[in-house]
């Protein structure tokens, strides 16, 4: 089946008689007949619900449609795209382990990383997505349980090299996690060039509408964790915590790691994604195949348009033949990629203040990848205590503006961009 027929199929098929529409089961709780049928969903030893800060059948179907888009073999609904990097990570690495991460991720992943993980004993090493084989390699120790990127990185724009990353991480012995949010699965499928995860922050383009915040972790079911059990004890040893289950050996690589974060982490921390949430995020994954491509016609007529305007200083879109992530983008994202566009403005942060002012159509918000256009100038919001020496530095010049294109007319959105550059 196509992704487009899977955006409004996949995940739920209504037997006779029921709602056409996912159900949303409102419920924190579910009923049994005996004590004896609810110790067997205790014991894992059958399929069934008992509380919904674990799981609940409404955000099963919505994370099946997703794993069917996806092409993995299990997957599971987060409160937000932070939990899903979070318990995709610390499933498998815990204190005193070690992950090797492309320095080019969002920023609250690496914060995530950088500052919460490592206090919980997680240490990371932080390099370039452009690093050389031998780079990657060296960054490898060995207690390093994990590789992680993303395919369009938020908001360098940078693309990632999944294949090559995913031979080093398997040489390694260790998965490779991939945060497919900004390309979504209908324009890459990070399985199919080697990643054994995949996040999402479903609060982007999936749910696509500015109302839910969420996140989803799908699992290729590739990875053989008993094939490294030295490395990955938690997988492939009895979780005394869980009735003595190995999960690697009762579940296989197709189901073991979604259902240890399910019994785990999940049962722990309880970030749930609302049944309500999942089912107006599988009204956002109805549309996105439909979505997606409007999204990246716009990317790319706003950056072909800013490329060749004379207040522009510079351009970043993997769309354009000029941005050096090109000829990655042609491999990965044949479709095109996102309706994210980064530019630097002439005039540095006076010249972006003017500009965004003036802009009547595009929004001025941090959000990004939904439905209407907005945009946002690091320095005079997210990074406004850095002085001008201190942007340079973190490569994120005082003019750079990240607009996010919307399903708006692009006629509409450059007329918009167009009479506002006149401001500077
Ligand atoms: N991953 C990426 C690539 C993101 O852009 C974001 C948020 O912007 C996140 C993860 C975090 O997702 P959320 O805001 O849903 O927690």
């Amino acid at each position: 089946m196509e992704n487009a027929t899977k955006c409004i199929h996949a995940g739920y098929t209504p037997k006779n008689g029921e709602s056409r529409m996912i159900p949303i089961i409102q419920s924190t709780t579910f009923k049994y007949d005996t004590s004896e049928d609810m110790g067997k969903l205790f014991d894992l030893e059958a399929s069934g619900y008992f509380y919904t800060r674990l799981q609940n059948p409404t955000n099963d179907m919505v994370a099946g449609k997703i794993c069917a888009l996806e092409g993995g073999t299990a997957a599971m609904l987060t409160s937000s795209g932070q939990a899903a990097n979070f318990f995709a990570t610390f499933n498998i690495a815990q204190n005193g382990d070690h992950i090797v991460a492309s320095s080019s991720i969002y920023g609250g992943t690496f914060n995530l990383f950088n500052v919460t993980m490592r206090k919980m004993g997680v240490d990371f090493t932080f390099i370039s997505p452009d690093s050389t084989d031998e780079e990657i390699q060296a960054a490898f120790k060995p207690n390093t349980k994990a590789v992680f990127g993303e395919t369009i990185a938020n908001p360098a724009l940078t693309v990632f090299d999944i294949e090559r990353w995913a031979k080093i991480a398997h040489k390694n012995g260790v998965p490779l996690i991939v945060d497919n949010t900004f390309a979504t699965p209908i324009n890459c499928r990070p399985f199919e060039w080697g990643a054994d995860i995949v996040t999402h922050s479903t609060t982007k383009y999936m749910d696509g509408h500015d109302a839910t915040v969420g996140g989803c972790i799908v699992d290729s079911g590739k990875f053989d964790w008993m094939a490294h059990a030295e490395k990955f004890p938690g997988l492939c040893t009895p979780d005394e915590s869980y009735h003595g289950i190995t999960y690697a050996q009762k579940f296989g690589k197709e189901g073991a790691f979604i259902t240890k974060c399910t019994a785990q982490l999940m049962r722990d921390f309880g970030c749930i994604q609302s049944p309500q949430n999942a089912f107006i995020l599988n009204l956002g994954l109805e549309s996105l195949h439909v979505r997606m491509p409007k999204h990246v016609e716009n990317g790319q007529a706003v950056a072909e348009f800013l490329e060749q305007h004379e207040k522009v200083v510079k351009v970043n879109y993997p769309g354009l033949p000029s941005d050096p992530y090109h000829a990655l983008a042609q491999k990965y994202l044949p479709k095109g990629g996102c309706g994210v566009v980064s530019f630097e403005v002439k005039g540095g942060r006076a010249g972006a203040e003017a500009f965004m002012k003036r802009l009547k159509l595009a929004a001025i918000e941090t959000h990004v990848a939904d439905a209407r256009t907005c945009c946002l100038n690091p320095a005079t919001s997210t990074h406004r205590q850095m002085t001008e020496e201190q942007l340079a530095a973190a490569g994120i010049p005082a003019g750079m503006i990240r607009i996010s294109c919307g399903l708006e007319d692009k006629k509409d959105l450059i007329a918009d961009l167009e009479q506002a550059l006149e401001a500077i």
